[in-house]
């Protein structure tokens, strides 16, 4: 037994559902769920994370274990997949670990600017946010931008009127500061400055949040918040927000969440691609996902990758960076969290204790 934060944990090494080699191209994460099952998968950004401290991945982890829970809190009462991604992306941004709401990295004028969507695979119904500042959930406002406005996306203070509209409070922008951020904001300024090169700074770590779910109704659902990229251009807006990019929902193929370089996943509409593979070439969730992932991103140097859900259960989470963090759970109330770093094996986590 180990402690991960105040949750006991039981350590499971399984070889055979790893993820744990380099460029690993996908893992089927259990069976598929069964008739009135029901499945959630989280990912905290794709990157390199093997220089991070134990203390601090083991930080992260009890915070995707406590946002998956509450995901699953939902799903196991036969609440929507739409309510189980909004409330585990909620914990996500509210942990300030991740490149999402509190957690944002900054932009080149040293200031957070936060994206997010998300999309109800039953309906097509979805919500986007872009460019805001003052929005400490921003996968909530993209929430209520679906089912409260006419309209699929707002930004910039657009979107953060209608957030006054809807009762949210505007928050300082204060809120967002941490010395973390702050010092890999530094970091970043001053290596751009040494190579003097009006380029984007190299940040082999995206921290991103992103969730898929499918309730026990055979709902998919899927959203992605973000704080973008480091030193991004003021106004810059990544895939996080963009339908088919960086998120994309339809029950008809799959449920899809990226991380990783943004502007490839645009140029290439990510995860409407893997789903649109599935719906018109009828294959696996897992051949689509890999082909675009491990294919076509790599040939172009896009670096990332994807948490995919499809309506049998089905999961598929190809990266093409060093790791991905995710963290999957299923009726069992079990918690794989596998792909962290190159040679981690799956840790297994019981959600019920
Ligand atoms: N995809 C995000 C963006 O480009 C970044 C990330 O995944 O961390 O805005």
């Amino acid at each position: 037994m180990k402690a991960i934060g105040s949750i006991t944990i039981v350590l499971v090494a399984i070889a055979t559902i790893g993820v744990a080699s380099h460029f690993r191209s996908s893992a089927a994460v259990g069976a598929a769920a069964p008739p009135s099952g029901f499945v959630l998968v989280a990912h905290g950004g794709a990157g390199d994370y093997s220089s991070m401290k134990a203390e601090q991945t083991e930080m992260r982890r009890s915070a995707m274990l406590k946002a998956v829970q509450s995901g699953y809190a939902i799903l196991t009462k036969k609440g929507s997949s739409l309510d189980a991604v909004e409330a585990t992306i909620r914990v996500m941004e509210d942990s300030g670990l991740f490149d999402a709401g509190r957690g944002s990295y900054y932009t080149r004028e040293g200031i957070p600017e936060m994206d997010a969507s998300i999309m109800d695979g039953r309906t097509l119904n979805a919500g986007a946010v872009a460019s805001l500042k003052h929005i400490a959930n921003p996968i909530h406002l993209a929430r209520l931008v679906m089912e409260k406005s006419p309209h699929v996306m707002l930004v910039g203070e657009g979107a953060e009127e209608f957030a006054r509209s809807q009762g949210i409070e505007p928050v300082s922008p204060y809120l967002f500061f941490n010395e973390r951020e702050w010092e890999r904001y530094q970091n970043a300024k001053s290596a751009e400055e040494k190579k003097k090169s009006a380029g984007l700074a190299a940040n082999k770590q995206h921290g991103t949040v992103g969730v898929v779910a499918l309730d026990q109704a055979g709902n998919l659902a899927a959203g992605t918040s973000t704080g973008g990229t480091v030193l991004k251009m003021p106004g810059r807006v990544g895939d996080s927000p963009i339908l088919g990019a960086g998120t994309y929902a339809n029950n008809e193929s799959c449920a899809v969440s990226g991380t990783g370089t943004g502007e490839f996943f645009m140029r290439n509409i990510v995860a409407a691609d893997i789903c649109e593979r599935v719906r018109y070439l009828r294959v696996t969730l897992e051949q689509a996902a890999n082909d675009v992932v491990m294919k076509e991103l790599v040939e172009q140097h896009g670096d990332g990758g994807v948490i995919a859900l499809d309506p049998k259960g089905n999961v598929a989470m190809p990266f093409n960076t060093e790791g991905m963090m995710t963290a999957t759970v299923r009726v069992d109330g079990k918690v794989t969290m596998q792909g962290w770093s190159k040679n981690a094996k799956p840790i297994i986590v019981s959600v019920t204790k």
